[in-house]
């Protein structure tokens, strides 16, 4: 087995031991539920706080994904914080899943876009499509089927903020 580089970021609780006898390392494990490989991206737990999780990269670009960071600001302050992120975020990929050129060229404010994103749904999507897109994915994500289950929880949060945002659209 190939050597694995050492996270210096301890204090989380899931371990595995890598590597020979001779160089044996710990590296932390992916933090969702019931994933065995090594969790090396880091992603916020909840906006503004230190706290993260660690996920492989599937999972780190399945929290994102769900992931609205901006939910409670203005849509000035969310390009303000997607842009200091982008600047010095290592992992966590907000600035791959956010715009910030021409942000009103297609008429759409940066909420209703990440609400677009946060549905998985193209910005053309009709009023009845973003209802049965949520329904769907709250049925899936909901918590009691997905007890302790980080990504499912992050994803259901978000897609709930996008359809309120989205929800009276035609
Ligand atoms: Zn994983």
């Amino acid at each position: 087995m190939s050597r694995i580089r050492r996270n210096n970021d301890w204090g989380f609780p899931r371990w595995r031991e890598y590597g020979s006898e001779k160089e044996t390392v710990t590296v932390r494990l992916c933090d969702h539920q019931g994933c065995g490989l090594k969790g090396d991206f880091p992603a916020p737990k909840s906006p503004h706080k230190p706290e993260k999780w660690y996920f492989c990269e599937e999972h780190v670009t399945e929290y994102n994904k769900g992931w609205d960071y901006f939910a409670g600001m203005s849509d000035d302050e969310a390009m303000e914080h997607a842009k200091a992120e982008a600047r010095t975020a290592r992992g966590f990929r907000s600035a791959s899943t956010w715009d910030y050129g021409d942000a009103h060229a297609d008429g759409l404010t940066p909420s209703e876009r990440s609400a677009f994103r946060a549905l998985d749904l193209p910005t053309s999507a009709t009023g009845d499509e973003i209802k049965t897109t949520f329904r769907t994915l709250a049925k899936q994500l909901h918590p009691d089927k997905n007890p302790g289950d980080a990504v499912a929880l992050a994803r259901f949060q978000a897609a709930s903020r996008a359809y309120e945002v989205l929800k009276g659209r035609t």
